[in-house]
């Protein structure tokens, strides 16, 4: 028996359940930085007092395990708590964000807990929850399972064709006009990978310029994870053929069709069938005051990656997942991310804009299954309230990555009313065009085996597995 097991008291008849719960949400959106804080939270429980097994002091011990995927990225736990703690090995001692997610990882966290009710007479019992981290970016591909690569190609182009667009995509729409994708072609390999090396490009000097554009994609040309290279990656939208024109069987367009349908189906569709058919839980991370800031991400693009979510969970009864893959998801939480950058009287705005933007999606993808549930959090506390009397105003203050010192910040007033005015008075989101948060470093002097300061992240947990708990 290994020390983990010893702990658990593993072995010794207690009942052992295992509950599986993804964690999501486009680039930046906070999921590195909600696992660690979740599982420091665990094992260290002390300020998690609203997730009900610690509050009711049901909670024996957590302890990290081998996670039950060998062949999956094991969540880097320790080296991010060590980044936010400033303990790390190549840093300057001070604390830092850690890495974000680019890839799938995986860890598991055991849970040995006092049952409530009558079970308790029969001893303790043993969760084990196995986090699985994924970008939200890789969901959105799935709103190209029924899109023909004629449709997704027409979609795409009218994206690179926004004025907008111009300083990053010319080079690879130039290069398009040079090509006749019908014609037989003997080096078709060749041009493909040249075409989608000059649209790849495209996209991520487009998305780094522009922040969180999710609309372009697909997603593994962002975030290739482990197809870094690979063939299914060389493809790029074409522009339509000739009306009655058919390709030849040797064209650009035939390879790349075969492609893009290839990327479907072990691409997409291997993804859905091998993680997110097995969750039993999901929270979605959207970090709404970068949207809502001015300059930022329309509503649109939350929109689009709250509909993929639920397209998602709604998938398996559509017909090409076997039955016993359909999703089991039965409850997910859409969590407004880093609501310390807000003050606390703006939070449930915060949470209101959240859940109407979801109520849309809902009533897009015509979707029915799990339970639904909407929260604003902070997994870590970054900033502390200020209460300024004179203007009768809350701010925010902590340390911002250009200051050198703490500084106070009001980003604004989010204000849900607005969104139903003229468009003339606001911005994306209903906030005012003068809304604007402030990027905070983390907070000094966290203790890597103490409580951590967060807000509302327990309340979250007890949301989401709170039931497995009991
Ligand atoms: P990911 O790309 O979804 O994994 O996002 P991360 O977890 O790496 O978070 C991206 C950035 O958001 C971090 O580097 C922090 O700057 C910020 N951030 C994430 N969570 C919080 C939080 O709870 N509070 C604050 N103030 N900032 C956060």
């Amino acid at each position: 028996m290994n020390l983990f097991d010893q702990a658990l008291d593993i072995g010794r008849g207690l009942t052992e359940r295992r509950v599986r719960l993804g964690v999501t949400g486009l680039s930046d959106a906070g999921k590195t930085v909600f696992i660690t804080s979740l599982v420091h939270g665990l094992l260290h429980p002390a300020r998690m007092t609203r997730l009900s097994v610690v509050g009711e002091e049901r909670l024996d011990v957590a302890v990290l395990r081998p996670q039950p995927s060998q062949d999956l990225p094991r969540f880097p736990y320790e080296a991010c708590v060590a980044q936010l703690t400033g303990h790390a090995a190549n840093g300057d001692g001070k604390p830092a964000w850690p890495q974000s997610t680019r890839s799938i990882a995986e860890l598991r966290v055991s849970i040995r807990y006092r049952p409530t009710g009558l079970v308790s007479a029969f001893g303790d019992r043993l969760l084990h929850l196995d986090l699985f981290d994924y970008p939200g970016e890789w969901l959105l591909d799935l709103t190209l399972l029924d899109r023909s690569f004629a449709e997704w190609s027409a979609g795409a182009l009218a994206l690179a064709r926004q004025p907008a667009a111009d300083a990053f995509a010319a080079p690879w729409l130039e290069h398009l006009d040079t090509l006749d994708p019908d014609a037989p072609d003997p080096a078709a390999e060749t041009a493909a990978l040249e075409a989608a090396g000059r649209y790849t490009a495209y996209l991520r000097a487009r998305r780094a310029a522009e922040g969180r554009a999710t609309l372009l994609g697909p997603g593994r040309f962002l975030l290739p994870g482990e197809l870094e290279g690979s063939p299914l990656l060389t493809f790029c939208p074409l522009p339509p053929e000739a009306p009655g024109a058919r390709p030849a069987r040797s064209s650009l367009r035939t390879l790349m069709e075969e492609r893009y349908r290839a990327y479907r189906s072990h691409v997409v569709k291997a993804f859905h069938e091998r993680h997110f058919a097995r969750l039993d839980r999901q929270v979605v991370l959207v970090d709404l005051g970068a949207h809502m800031s001015a300059g930022g991400r329309p509503l649109a693009e939350v929109s689009q990656s709250l509909d993929a979510v639920l397209k998602a969970l709604a998938i398996g009864g559509s017909g090409w997942l076997p039955r016993w893959l359909s999703p089991r998801i039965d409850r997910v939480l859409f969590a407004a991310s880093k609501a310390d950058h807000l003050p606390s009287d703006q939070h449930p705005a915060m949470e209101d804009l959240l859940r109407r933007s979801l109520g849309e999606s809902i009533r897009r993808t015509a979707y029915r299954g799990a339970e639904l549930d909407v929260i604003s959090l902070a997994a870590l506390r970054a900033t502390r309230e200020v209460l300024s009397k004179d203007e009768d105003r809350r701010y925010v203050a902590g340390r911002t990555e250009d200051a050198l010192r703490d500084v106070a910040h009001f980003p604004g007033r989010l204000d849900p009313g607005l969104t139903d005015r003229g468009p003339a008075d606001r911005g994306p989101w209903g906030a005012r065009d003068s809304f604007r948060i402030a990027r905070f470093l983390p907070p000094p002097g966290l203790d890597p085996a103490g409580p951590w300061p967060h807000l509302r992240l327990d309340r979250a947990v007890e949301m989401l597995i709170g039931d497995w708990l009991a």
